[in-house]
Parts: structure tokens; C-alpha cells; sequence
């Protein structure tokens, strides 16, 4: 058997778990993890929580320190001592896969890291602020841990990777783009287990399939998906383009900016604040940056509410509409993430725009609680997936690929 560790650190928590796997044979189905934590470093103002699941057991605990490198130290004792112990000791782990958001358009695969992966996470650390130091955190940590243990890292950013130029490229001076200003695009790692997962349910290649999968979460994106390759998506040179998200606003008219600046004042960091903490459902509404609450202020009868999920799904449609342009087709419609999962009326109102395309949702499927299966009706021409999104299984399954091509 072999022990993969995943890591998934974030700038205000670090979920990681551990799949214990076949060293022969990597399973198809989905794996459950043989343990799972996760730390909130914004749990209280000076000290962080953590959650361990392991053995059908789950464990509330207390960080005995709010530095990332003991709290990670102590979270990982959970995995060899006490009533979560899974392993003996940290030898028995072979392998750790971290999610890493930006790898910019060097990685278009699963990578094993050395110093110059590091030094490429690094150079990218000015358009990820907020992600790529808490990865190259996690991975000195585990480094300072676990001595030499072979680490991988898996790029939000790689499925992409293989957009078309003119489809990643802004209408900008040519230079801009020379010096990396395009689209990158994210939620690659999610975009791509969906997309297998979906050729998987259909029973068909994903080389032969037109899918654009929606990854409707706290963060929002689209992806067109042909063939297998990622060729259009709605995130951009940033997280913060294309769909309206949580607390993101998505799109807007850049100019807006500058008038901001000239004529109010405004500098570049109440900008990124305003745009990526206090806009999108949350700034519209006033209330909250959770579907959950917008869609019951609905109820209550609230007005910046019903705006706020208006837009949300007038954008929803605008950037179906780019996806589906681009694709030039489409056999299937995916979603994924938090809304995508749970949230019926989001995906009856997305379908709704493609009904003159011929595609006709279940509604009694799609209201019965759908992960895996097909929520179209009989006739529809486009079948419609809702796919439960597994990051820290699609690290584990690309990690183990590379560990298994590397030791043959
Ligand atoms: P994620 O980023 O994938 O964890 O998604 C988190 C978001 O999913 C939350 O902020 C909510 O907006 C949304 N969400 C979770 N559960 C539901 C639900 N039952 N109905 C609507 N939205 C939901």
C-alpha cells in the first residue's frame, strides 16, 4: 500500500488527509480518506481550532500555538498518536501532493517539487498574494517534517494550460502579454475531476466530449471543455474575473477603477479589499455572501437580495452563453461546489437559458438531492450533471500517477 498525504493550504485554513491506496492499481472510484484535519487559523483572535477525522471518530481540538509550522507539527501527531492514530510514524507516509494555485503556464501536469519549482511558485507569489506563500509555507513545513519525502504539487492553474493563445491572451499592448498579463484561469484541479468524472458516468471518451462544468462555490468559474482540454474559462489573469462570486465581484468595466482613483482617491489596496472582500452577493445585498442567506432574504422579501441573485444569474447566463460559443456544442452541462451541489434553483434558472437549445431539466431530479447522475429529462439534447467536486482525491489520484511513473 502507499500513503499519500494531501495538503491543501489556504490563506485562512490548511485541510490535508491521508489515502492509504494500492501501489499497483489506482482505484477508479472515488477514495475516501483514511483520515482528514482541518485548521481554521481565523477560528478566535488569537488561537486557531482544529477538526481530525479518523477511525469514525471526529475530534474538536485546540492549536496549542497560532504558528502555522507547530499548529501543522500538532495537527500531523494526530495522524501517529491518540484515539486518530492511523499510522505508526511519519515513515510510513511515501508521498505528499499540495494543491497549489498558481504555476503560471510552466506546469501543465502534476509536479514533482525541487528548488526550481519552488523558485517558479515564488516569482508567481505577485499574482497569487494570498495563495502561493501559504503553499510554499506548507511545503517547507513538510519539508522541516518529514526530511526527504517526495512532494508533488498539483496546479489549480495547469488544466488550463493548454487554452489557445488568442482565447488566453488580453486585447492589450503586446508586451503586457510578453510579460505574463493573460489568463491563467483556476478551480483547474475541480474543472478537471469533473470532467473525467462525467465522461466516466456517460460511458464515453472525454476526447469526444463538449462539456462546459460549472464550479459555482464561494469562488465562481466556468470552463469549456473539448476534447479534454480546457480551451475557455471565465477566471482570468486573477481569481477575481468573469462570474459574479461570494464576496468577488467578477467582471466589471476596468475603467470603473480609474474613475475610482482619479476622482475619489482611491488606492490600490482599498481596490483589491472593496473587489475581493466586499463585492459580489455580499456587496450586493447587504447581507451575506452565502446563497443560502441571499435566497432567504428572498423569501423575507428583501429587494437587494432578489438584485443580488438576479445578477447572479444574468452573469451565470452571460458567461454560459461565452462557454458555449466557444465549444461551438454541448453534450453536457456540470455542476459543481457549494451552490452547484445544493442549490436547485441556481441550476433551473442556468438551464432555463439553453432551453431553445433543446436542453429540458428533470425538475423532480433535479430537486431530489442529485450528486452523480444525469438531472436531464429523456429528450433533452444536452444531458446535465450535478458532480460532487473532489479536490483532495483528483491530488491524491495525479500525485500517485507521477509517484507510479517515477518508481517504474
Ligand atoms: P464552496 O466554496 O464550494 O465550499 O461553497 C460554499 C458556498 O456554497 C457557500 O458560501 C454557499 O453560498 C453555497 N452553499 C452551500 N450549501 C448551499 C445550499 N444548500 N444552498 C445554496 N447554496 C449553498
Amino acid at each position: 500500500m502507499i500513503n499519500i498525504l494531501v495538503l491543501n493550504a489556504g490563506s485562512s485554513s490548511q485541510k490535508s488527509c491521508l489515502y492509504c491506496l494500492d501501489e499497483k492499481e489506482l482505484p477508479q472510484e472515488t477514495q475516501k480518506p483514511i483520515w482528514s484535519a482541518n485548521i481554521d487559523w481565523t477560528a478566535t483572535s488569537n488561537q486557531g481550532v482544529f477538526n481530525v477525522k479518523a477511525n469514525g471518530i471526529k475530534q474538536h481540538l485546540t492549536l496549542e500555538s497560532n504558528d502555522h509550522h507547530q499548529g501543522i507539527r500538532q495537527m500531523l501527531d494526530t495522524l501517529i498518536q491518540g484515539k486518530t492514530k492511523v499510522i505508526d510514524n511519519f515513515s510510513a507516509i511515501n508521498l505528499v501532493g499540495h494543491r497549489v494555485v498558481h504555476g503560471g503556464t510552466n506546469y501543465s501536469e502534476a509536479t514533482l517539487i525541487n528548488s526550481d519549482v519552488k523558485a517558479t511558485i515564488t516569482e508567481l507569489i505577485p499574482l497569487a498574494p494570498t495563495h502561493n506563500p501559504a503553499h510554499l509555507e506548507g511545503i517547507e513545513i513538510i519539508e522541516s517534517i518529514l526530511n526527504n519525502i517526495p512532494q508533488v504539487a498539483v496546479f489549480d492553474t495547469a488544466f488550463h494550460s493548454q487554452m489557445p493563445l488568442e482565447n488566453a491572451a488580453y486585447p492589450i499592448p503586446y508586451q503586457w502579454l510578453e510579460k505574463g498579463i493573460r489568463r491563467y484561469g483556476f478551480h483547474g484541479i475541480s474543472h478537471q475531476y469533473c470532467a473525467n468524472r462525467v465522461a466516466e458516468l456517460m460511458n464515453q471518451p472525454l476526447s469526444s466530449l463538449k462539456l462546459i462544468t460549472c464550479h459555482l462555490g464561494n469562488g465562481c468559474s466556468l470552463a469549456a471543455i473539448k476534447n479534454g482540454i480546457s480551451i475557455d474559462t471565465t477566471m482570468g489573469f486573477t481569481p477575481l474575473e468573469g462570474l459574479m462570486m461570494g464576496t468577488r465581484g467578477g467582471s466589471i468595466d476596468p475603467a470603473i477603477l480609474i474613475y475610482l482613483m482619479r476622482e475619489h482617491n482611491f488606492q490600490a489596496e482599498e481596490l483589491n479589499h472593496l473587489l475581493n472582500q466586499e463585492s459580489g452577493l455580499k456587496g450586493i445585498s447587504g447581507i451575506s455572501s452565502d446563497m443560502r442567506a441571499i435566497c432567504q432574504g428572498i423569501k423575507e422579501g428583501n429587494q437587494r437580495a432578489k438584485l443580488a441573485f438576479d445578477m447572479f444569474i444574468h452573469r451565470l447566463h452571460s458567461c454560459l452563453g461565452s462557454m458555449l460559443t466557444s465549444l461551438g456544442g454541448l453534450d453536457a452541462l456540470v455542476f459543481t461546489a457549494g451552490i452547484g451541489e445544493n442549490s436547485t434553483i441556481v441550476r433551473e434558472k442556468a438551464c432555463e437559458a439553453l432551453s431553445f437549445l433543446g436542453l429540458e431539466l428533470d425538475l423532480f431530479k433535479n430537486n431530489d438531492s442529485p450528486v452523480g447522475v444525469d438531472i436531464s429529462s429523456s429528450d433533452s439534447s444536452i444531458k446535465v450533471f450535478v458532480i460532487q467536486t473532489q479536490e483532495d482525491w483528483a491530488i491524491a489520484q495525479s500525485s500517485w500517477q507521477l509517484y507510479n511513473s517515477l518508481s517504474h
